[in-house]
């Protein structure tokens, strides 16, 4: 259960908007929250809600005992609706069950909520209806409308809301969340470089595709750094594992948090490197080697990536790293 001073580190200009609404006395009756998933949006709502109803409030913060805490807890409060997509959209029909709804006085005050997730799925039909509903509130009504991906979403709409922007999660929280949602912590930090998508990070750890991958390019990579001529050899093993345009990218982006790795070794930084696995590996083969070197092997390899898009071969590409690499 989130409370607003464990939100306000995260999220403080959020947590500030709603603490002013509340002193104040003034609540809009529509806000927009929008950022990137796992960064408690849903959760902020639930926690407006009970603000919003709890019959003890302390300062700012809901008393979590009074009966309303305890039924928005536990999702079962009559005057509080949780409305997402059904399949692929959020239907017109959903929106006018929050209308009709909104037509009845509250249950026990003239207070009502609507919640609705993922809210730049709802179809066209649906955005006018919700449109036409917040242009003309009830009072006592708030909409909280919730999105990643706000682009998508009708200006008209994005007009007539309080639009709350939630920050992405600092670096080391967003590891600690992929830990929590059972991402092995020898795959977190690797995974937290390369998305900042809870979701799309626990799905990487779950593919079988990624841990056969991230194995390919940690052996490619020590041929490449030994100077083994294998490493040209290894070129089509890597190939078949990433066969697109955007996997080979994908791939040699792997290469470079490798070579990353080497200098967080030199500069002994354990809790930086991301091939957490590979530690002692790292700390061995950077002895006596100049940090420029390994500044300037990530340099060739991002100068090498960008020809990935222009007319040269995957082939030629990775050949040419293997070469400047190994230089
Ligand atoms: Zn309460």
């Amino acid at each position: 259960m989130i409370l607003w001073k464990e939100l306000e580190k995260t999220q403080p200009i959020v947590v500030q908007t709603f603490k002013n609404a509340f002193q104040r006395d003034r609540v809009a009756h529509a806000y927009l929250l929008e950022g990137p998933q796992g960064t408690g949006k849903v959760d902020t709502a639930y926690l407006f809600v009970k603000n919003y109803f709890c019959r003890n409030l302390n300062n700012t913060e809901p008393c979590l005992e009074c009966d309303n805490c305890k039924r928005i807890e536990s999702r079962n409060h009559p005057d509080v609706l949780f409305i997402e997509p059904e399949g692929l959209t959020i239907k017109k029909e959903q929106i006018q069950t929050i209308q009709k709804e909104s037509s009845f006085s509250g249950f026990e005050s003239e207070k009502k909520v609507f919640i609705i997730n993922q809210a730049d799925k709802m179809s066209a039909s649906a955005a006018n209806s919700l449109l036409k509903f917040i242009e003309e509130p009830n009072k006592g009504t708030v909409v909280i409308l919730i999105t990643e991906e706000v682009h998508r979403m009708l200006d008209t709409i994005i007009s007539r809301c309080q639009l709350l922007p939630f920050k992405p999660l600092p670096h080391s929280l967003f590891i600690q969340q992929l830990i929590e949602e059972g991402v092995p912590s020898n795959n977190a930090r690797l995974i937290a470089s390369l998305t900042n998508n809870l979701q799309e990070g626990t799905e990487m750890n779950e593919d079988p595709l990624f841990g056969k991958r991230k194995e390919l390019v940690v052996q490619f990579a020590k041929e490449v750094y030994s100077g083994s001529l294998n490493a040209f050899i290894r070129i089509s093993d890597f190939l078949e594992q990433f066969k697109e345009k955007e996997e080979v990218q994908f791939g040699i982006d792997l290469l470079t948090l490798f070579y990353k790795d080497f200098l967080y070794a030199q500069a002994e930084k354990m809790e930086k490197t991301v091939y957490v696995d590979e530690w002692d590996y790292f700390l061995r083969e950077c002895k006596g080697i100049k940090p420029t070197v390994f500044a300037n092997k990530i340099t060739s390899i991002i100068n090498a990536k960008k020809r990935i898009f222009s007319n040269v071969s995957p082939q030629a590409v990775l050949e040419q790293i293997v070469v400047d690499l190994q230089k």
